[in-house]
């Protein structure tokens, strides 16, 4: 058993625990090999704390663990599909050496506790390479601990994976194929403009077209796609020359984030097509931001292609999503074809025809959580010849959402609805997903 926070061990009946494969760690990401010998005492007290807590983690499908030390405890917690789920809690002592133990493993300063540290281990679990990434904050009473967690054979970028719409794919394959123009994943930080901008990368024809990166491609599989790296010292632009010298199609470059870059980038795009990502705040605001940025509606207007815009929600658990009919009134309401007949949602208690309460059996698949995994919604901009007649006459955000709307460009909550009626998401994550900023 591992701490006792899942509740399967405690449903088991027989004394026979079950036997759960422990992490291995495989050495840190620096290279910095941990004096294991001189910090006997810790590795007595941590090691196997933090490899079951570690393991805890991936058997739970977290991506993010975090331990707050609270008082006389540290408090646990998991992040899995973006929503946070408590842990337990551990003694003071222990969350302290499986810390230490931690930051020991990624080839970090155990003897630096006022500072903030980030490090990784090399792992491997259930035959998988994992990346462990440690990082360490002081904070009162004592340092805080994020461990995320990433499995490197997991590739969720391929637009199938990703849940594009296949509208989005022909525009993004039209978009890419013209040997010239910029596109753009776009969206607020952190919230996946990354993960995006890779699967409008993988929705390039790789087999037409000669990709080449000429940003890092970390440790995500590719296909086809060539890294180029430039010689030391050269700028963007020169760089991007080269690549237009060895007749490359299409450039996937370094997020769009200074008005030098966006420059760099337009003054480039009749020579190249160009995929990068930009921070924004919608797609509107994006185009905006690029015309002030870059000085000219015009050259915005006439050298970007499009922008897209995604999100992830949480799909619901294939083993134990429960169907219902919906309210026709609720159907009209929410834009579903009112032919909806059945949809699905978390397993909820039911009455039975007796009338008694009968509550969802429980479920290793997802934890009982009611959701396992997650997929992407959309919307987007392509310059359409009234969208960039409305920027080069410097039109605001809301006059170009309302012709992309016009234009039959989809927008978040009506993507999103072709998950629900599918089954594959449920009304409530919606909400969730949809519901306004407090
Ligand atoms: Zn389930």
């Amino acid at each position: 058993m591992v701490f006792g926070f899942g509740r399967k061990a405690e449903v088991d009946d027989d004394d026979e625990e079950e036997e759960i494969e422990l992490v291995l760690f495989q050495g840190a990401l620096n290279g910095q090999e941990a004096n294991l010998k001189e910090n006997q005492k810790l590795v007595q007290a941590g090691l196997n704390a933090a490899k079951e807590l570690v393991t805890d983690g991936l058997s739970r499908r977290a991506e993010t663990i975090r331990v707050d030390p609270k008082g006389e405890r540290s408090q646990v917690a998991f992040v899995v599909d973006g929503m946070p789920y408590a842990g337990g809690k551990l003694a003071k002592p222990q969350g302290l050496a499986i810390t230490q133990m931690l930051k020991l493993l990624s080839g970090l300063d155990i003897k630096v506790r006022n500072q903030p540290q980030v490090g990784g281990i090399k792992a491997q679990w259930k035959e998988q390479p994992w990346e462990v990434i440690v990082q360490t904050k002081p904070i009162e009473g004592g340092e805080q601990l994020t461990i995320k967690l990433r499995n490197l054979k997991e590739k969720m970028i391929t637009p199938d994976d990703l849940g594009m719409p296949e509208a989005l794919r022909t525009r993004i394959r039209e978009w890419t194929s013209q040997h010239k123009g910029l596109s753009l994943a776009v969206g607020t930080p952190n919230t996946g403009v990354t993960t995006t901008a890779f699967g409008m990368l993988r929705g390039v024809d790789c087999y037409l077209y000669q990709i080449h990166a000429i940003r890092s491609l970390g440790t995500r599989e590719v296909i086809n796609v060539a890294q180029f790296n430039g010689n030391p010292g050269d700028d963007l632009e020169t760089t991007l020359m080269r690549v237009v010298r060895v007749e490359s199609d299409v450039a996937f470059v370094d997020p769009v984030t200074t008005p030098e870059i966006a420059k760099t980038v337009f003054s480039m795009q009749e020579q190249i097509t160009i995929l990068s990502e930009m921070p924004a705040k919608d797609c509107a605001t994006a185009i905006l931001q690029l015309v002030q940025w870059v000085g000219d509606p015009n050259i915005v207007a006439n050298g970007l292609m499009g922008v897209i815009n995604g999100k992830l929600i949480r799909k619901l658990c294939p083993d134990c999503k429960q169907a219902y009919r919906p309210n026709p009134k609720l159907i009209a309401k929410v834009g579903l074809p009112s032919d909806t007949k059945t949809l699905y949602r978390k397993p909820v208690a039911t009455e039975n025809e007796k009338g008694e309460v009968e509550e969802p059996p429980p479920c290793e698949k997802c934890n009982d959580t009611g959701y396992f995994g997650r997929t992407g919604i959309y919307e987007y901009i392509e310059m359409t010849p009234a969208i960039k007649e409305l920027v080069i006459s410097g039109a605001d955000a809301n006059a170009i959402r309302t012709q992309a709307r016009t234009d039959g460009m989809t927008v978040f909550s009506k993507d999103a609805l072709r998950h629900v009626a599918k089954g594959i998401t449920s009304l409530e994550e919606l909400q969730r997903v949809f519901k306004p900023a407090p």
